[in-house]
């Protein structure tokens, strides 16, 4: 079993907080005794969800801007139909 390098406590679990690191989602592992931070990382799961809302947001971006060039688009086809 892991022994926390400040307390020296046997450490079979750690308490999570959120961290920031730059602009990602972090967690950081502490000791449930002395409460030394152990290890700090991207957060797995904020990872996963903030990238399918990135990815999400930039199709819902593609397609507004796809419908604006069908409109237009169409525009200019009933412009050359009337001539
Ligand atoms: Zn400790």
């Amino acid at each position: 079993m892991s022994k926390c390098p400040k307390c020296s406590q046997f450490v079979s679990s750690a308490t999570l907080n959120d961290v920031k690191i730059g602009n990602w989602n972090g967690v950081s592992y502490s000791c449930p005794f002395c409460f030394s931070v152990l290890s700090i990382a991207i957060d797995p799961v904020a990872l996963k969800s903030d990238t399918i809302s990135g990815v999400h947001d930039e199709l819902v971006s593609v397609h507004q801007k796809l419908d604006a060039i069908q409109s237009y688009v169409a525009q200019i086809a009933q412009h050359l139909a009337r001539k």
